[in-house]
């Protein structure tokens, strides 16, 4: 090949023994964090554990901020913020910013769930997020969340992770006689009502009136015995049904892992782990939103005022313009983007897909039907974010979600750039995204950590 041609680089082709053990390591933190936070409360939580490890302390609006602070901001349990304010000039060099998000597809018990159906106890749901409804059946499905009781109590609900817990199930017809879904096109083979929750079906026994509802009672006794709940305490719940699955490990070479909410977790936890990990004179800021998934609406999505205002926060210490700021920051909005898989071939384009193992897949843009609704980098920016990553090492690459007009997507990075910050996606290649079980390469988990490194370095 010319030398002035372009090329992508295969990361495990060019490790040697070293890079080869700390892809490897790396990928085992990444497991662990994806195993114990399969929702953005707990990911939320666990990321902000490892923030106090790591020397950070809780933020409260009004406290002035100085170089040298690591602090951090819990947005009601599911977003959080965390600040590393530098020995640079803010008003001079801006903030480095790295967005990710810790919400991912799942399904949602309605707030009125619990119902009976010829001896079976069931749960109405409310799918959250785009999934391809039809994967969610005939899977172990784990019950995450929180109730919070009348009396403000607040119940942690995690059941169907060990491997002593019962599991919760959305069935799906025999092939024997699917003969009429089967003909259905597949995005229509079970609709959204049809994902009901398998929750039970042993009667309650000791009931005087066994006439109707006996299983649902029975559920009901055991929710409260084991909980002190009753059934109102769902009206003021959420609870989601999330793969009971573990990371795994893909393949006889490891080098792959399979994993439920690898979006966008495989970016939160490159981005906080390069935040601990990197030593600089900048101001960093690292967010692990909620609410991607749905618009990234509301009070702990992106679309917050928090965001602006913690950056109002950081001009404010300093005495500067909270513009001026935010017009010198940059930001690395981190999150997937689909990997070419050979079996789909027709959806990509071979030119501009991110291949798995070759490191982080940058995109200029994203949206549908002529860039609609993306933040379009400018070339500057991704020729500064290109040197920067050429100048480190790292093995990155680029690519668009899809061929043209073929579907499309979004990612926080417009709601960013909208505040006058210049923003570009990057990320990891995941194959079966929004899929129960999504897959990533170790080695672009890795390159993407050290992709995050080199930008708040
Ligand atoms: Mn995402
Ligand atoms: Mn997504």
């Amino acid at each position: 090949m010319s030398e002035l041609a372009y090329k992508r680089t295969n990361v495990y082709e060019t490790a040697d023994e070293a890079k080869l053990k700390a892809i490897f390591d790396y990928a085992k933190g990444y497991a662990a964090f994806l195993d114990a936070g399969k929702t953005e409360r707990e990911a939320c939580a666990y990321a902000e554990k490892a923030a106090v490890a790591a020397g950070y302390v809780p933020y409260e609006f009004g406290k002035k901020l100085q170089p040298g602070d690591k602090v951090y901001y819990n947005n009601r349990g599911k977003n959080l913020y965390l600040i590393r304010v530098g020995s640079e000039d803010v008003a001079k060099h801006g903030i480095r910013i790295l967005a990710s998000h810790i919400d991912s597809p799942r399904i949602d018990l309605k707030q009125v769930p619990l119902y009976e159906a010829e001896g079976i106890a069931f749960a109405k749901t409310h799918y959250y997020g785009g999934i391809r409804k039809y994967q969610w059946a005939a899977i172990p499905l784990a019950l995450h969340g929180a109730v919070v009781k009348k009396n403000g109590e607040v119940i942690e609900v995690a059941i169907g992770e060990d491997e002593n817990d019962p599991i919760f199930y959305i069935s799906d017809l025999l092939p024997h006689l699917a003969a009429k879904q089967n003909a259905k096109p597949l995005g229509e083979g079970l609709g959204g009502e049809d994902l009901n929750i398998w929750l039970g079906n042993i009667p309650y026994t000791a009931a005087e009136d066994k006439k109707e509802n006996t299983v649902k009672e029975n559920l009901l006794k055991i929710l409260h015995d084991k909980y002190g709940m009753v059934e109102a305490d769902f009206l003021s719940a959420e609870l989601s049904l999330v793969p009971a699955f573990k990371a795994r490990d893909l393949g006889f070479d490891r080098g792959l892992i399979a994993a439920y909410g690898h979006d966008d977790r495989v970016c939160a936890y490159p981005s906080y782990t390069a935040l601990f990990d990197t030593e600089t004179d900048k101001t960093v800021m690292v967010v692990l939103a909620d609410k991607e998934e749905i618009g990234s609406e509301g009070a702990t999505g992106m679309q917050c005022a928090i965001f602006v205002d913690l950056i109002d926060a950081i001009a404010d210490s300093f005495g500067v313009s909270s513009a001026a700021v935010r017009a010198r920051s940059k930001c690395l909005s981190a999150d997937v983007n689909a990997g070419y898989d050979p079996n789909f071939r027709d959806v990509c384009e071979p030119l501009n897909s991110t291949y798995l193992s070759h490191g982080a897949g940058l995109t200029k843009f994203t949206g549908s039907r002529g860039k609609g609704g993306s933040n379009d980098a400018s070339a500057e920016f991704v020729g500064e974010v290109r040197k920067l990553f050429d100048d480190n090492g790292v093995i990155w690459q680029t690519g668009e979600l899809g061929r043209v007009d073929v579907g499309g997507g979004g990612t926080v990075a417009k709601f960013i750039a909208n505040m006058n910050i210049d923003t570009v996606d990057i990320g990891v290649p995941v194959i079966s995204m929004h899929a129960p079980y999504e897959v990533v390469s170790k080695a672009d988990v890795y390159e993407c950590y050290r992709a995050f490194c080199s930008f708040i370095k």
